[in-house]
């Protein structure tokens, strides 16, 4: 079994070698704020770490690097995930990477997830109070905070795109899922619980006649 984490990594703690999955791969552009473009991460499990026979796409990154020059026919992985590798790093993509991670690592991942949890619970409480008695739009992310990382997406109807418009107007960076769903996604690094109370302010001051 392998996971994409790619809506996960930097959003929740993760211990993939406890859980066991085979493989997970992630993007790092989203929660981990490479930008677009960032490396790409994979976790291979302890029990493959040192089967050079499993078959895979090999590149000449994975050979084992202390003979990775010798340009010796046949391919003797790395072990471990980077025996997946495929080609050299972008170092100025890779730069850019390093520095969020170091802030990640000085925050840590827990007490991010503890903020996380507060600030995603306090959006869903000044949403429900901005839409009560009109409407506007059912939050469709389970309400059981064990079950969602920071992200809240909200089901709308035909005036949900111009909801949507309305708060880009005024600074509020969402995202917008065709046909009808506006997705938010406070996150505990930058984000402030002023910021998520000023989004219900907006949306009840959005007018809806
Ligand atoms: C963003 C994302 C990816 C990563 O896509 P890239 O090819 O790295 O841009 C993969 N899976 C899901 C579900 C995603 O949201």
């Amino acid at each position: 079994m392998g996971f994409d984490l790619a809506h996960t990594a930097g959003n929740l703690p993760l211990q993939l070698h406890e859980w066991g999955p085979d493989f997970a791969v992630w993007c790092s552009y989203k929660y981990l704020n490479s930008g677009p473009g960032g490396p790409s991460g994979a976790f291979v499990h302890e029990r493959h770490a040192n089967s050079p026979d499993l078959p895979r796409f090999a590149g000449w990154w994975g050979h084992d690097e202390t003979e990775r020059f010798k340009m010796k026919k046949g391919f003797r992985p790395m072990p471990g995930a980077e025996g997946w590798q495929l080609s050299n790093a972008q170092i100025f993509s890779f730069a850019a990477h390093k520095a969020s991670l170091d802030i990640f690592d000085a925050a840590g991942i827990e007490n991010l997830r503890a903020k996380s949890l507060q600030l995603t619970g306090f959006l869903e409480q000044v949403l429900k109070e901005a839409d009560s008695g009109r409407n506007l739009f059912k939050i469709i992310t389970p309400s059981e905070p064990a079950q969602r990382g920071c992200q809240l997406s909200l089901l709308t109807d035909n005036r949900g795109k111009a909801l949507f418009d309305f708060l880009a107007e005024k600074g509020v960076i969402a995202d917008w899922r065709e046909p009808n769903v506006i997705r938010f996604a406070p996150v505990p690094l930058y984000n402030s619980f002023e910021d998520v109370w000023q989004v219900g302010q907006l949306v009840a001051g959005f007018p809806t006649t």
